[in-house]
């Protein structure tokens, strides 16, 4: 089995191979205060930069389950009633 997924998002059931990288807060937001001054923006992007995690892509949740974890393999059969096997 080639095409079981990596990770199992417990909140959404979202499945893939990579964690998606999340980066909080807003571009505009940023554009604007750059806008209110240099300070504040860098200030704002280094907020941004500090708080950018790994989580699932389509919920925004940081916690990711690998599917070969038995917590994962519970959850695929949650989600997706599959059972991922180790045979390759
Ligand atoms: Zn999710």
């Amino acid at each position: 089995m080639s095409s079981v997924p990596k990770y199992i998002c417990p909140r959404c059931g979202a499945v893939g191979n990579r964690p998606a990288t999340i980066c909080p807060g807003s571009s505009l937001v940023q554009i604007l205060f750059f806008f209110l001054g240099l300070v504040p923006g860098i200030i704002y992007t280094m907020w941004r930069v500090a708080a950018t995690y790994q989580g699932c892509g389509r919920c925004g949740s940081n916690i990711l389950i690998h599917t070969k974890s038995p917590m994962g393999q519970r959850l695929l059969l949650e989600w997706y009633d599959y059972e991922a096997d180790d045979s390759d």
